[in-house]
């Protein structure tokens, strides 16, 4: 695996502008800190998080507990690590829930289907059964692209023809793997944002179902969102949150973007435990989140 610092290596250089100007300063003034605040906003941390952590720098400086210039960053690298910890939680498969229902949500080209597969391919790697359910029924695309990993990888995949009803697909899945003993269900959701409205009739729909079989189910609500899309990405997940409690998100495509910044953003915002991290293609390249290593590795 290549070090995260490397698949982060644009939004590290985004937030790299804080060590040029800090090294430049000779002094902690006013005028520092506004450029540690715009730097925070270019780097997607949105207003939120920033003026978070603006406001706990200013009373470090204000208490004596940041002298001088060098003080500074080792205060922005505690206060971005205070910040995104509470969000550092493992998903926790617990082998009592048969199937362990995860249902993944997000729209359209955020690397949901991608997603599912590397997952699927790492609780199959811990010796874990795995079925998916092809529930993104308005897209024939994602259908097909489901089944085809299902096939290469030895993995049921349930799925009906393409306008089929989502809950409908889902209910199936959850009462085949059921029957069958399986570990762990994914269910796979249409990526479609109609109207709020519709979203959470959807969504509720899908829950209502399950729960008739399993009142429990789904055991993790997962929503997936592209780090590319920056301030998008906190838009999706606080209008996701509202039509279906989350439990968990991932942000994928992390590489390749400047706006790593954003997870900062969500953590500020939601409060939601981020799982995983998606840094490139491949199955190893999605990732547990590591708060200290993230950090570490935008601002080292
Ligand atoms: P969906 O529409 O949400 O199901 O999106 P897909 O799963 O089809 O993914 C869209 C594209 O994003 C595909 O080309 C994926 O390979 C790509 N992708 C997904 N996750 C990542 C990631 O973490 N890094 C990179 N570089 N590409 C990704």
């Amino acid at each position: 695996q290549d070090p995260l610092e490397q698949r982060l290596e644009r939004s590290r250089a985004s937030l790299g502008e804080l060590f040029s100007l800090i090294g430049r300063a000779s002094k902690v003034d006013e005028e520092l800190i506004e450029e540690i605040e715009t730097t925070l906003l270019t780097a997607d941390l949105g207003v939120a998080a920033t003026t978070r952590i603006i406001d706990r720098l200013r009373e470090g400086i204000a208490q004596g507990l940041i002298g001088g210039p060098e003080a500074v960053l080792p205060a922005v690298q505690a206060e971005l690590y205070d910040l995104i910890e509470p969000c550092e939680e493992f998903l926790a498969i617990d082998p009592e829930r048969k199937p362990f229902v995860i249902l993944m949500v997000g729209v359209n080209g955020v690397g949901k289907t991608t997603t599912i597969g590397k997952l699927a391919r790492r609780y199959l790697d811990e010796g874990k059964s795995v079925m998916l359910a092809a529930g993104d029924t308005f897209r024939a695309a994602a259908v097909e692209q489901l089944k085809a990993w299902g096939e290469r990888h030895g993995v049921p995949v349930v799925a009906q023809g393409s306008g089929a009803d989502t809950a409908a697909v889902i209910y199936d899945a959850l009462h085949s793997a059921k029957s069958r003993g399986v570990d762990i269900l994914i269910a796979d959701t249409a990526g479609r944002l109609h109207t709020q409205g519709h979203l959470m009739q959807e969504l509720a729909k899908v829950r209502r179902v399950m729960q008739k079989i399993d009142p429990e189910a789904p055991h993790e609500t997962m929503l997936v969102v592209d780090a590319g899309t920056g301030q998008n990405a906190l838009a999706q997940a606080r209008q996701f949150n509202e039509a279906v409690p989350l439990t968990g998100i991932t942000v994928t495509k992390l590489d390749g973007t400047a706006r790593g910044g954003v997870l900062f953003a969500i953590a500020e915002e939601l409060r939601i435990p981020i799982r995983f991290i998606g840094v490139g293609e491949s199955a190893a390249d999605l990732r547990p989140f590591d708060a200290g290593t993230f950090v570490h590795a935008l601002l080292p």
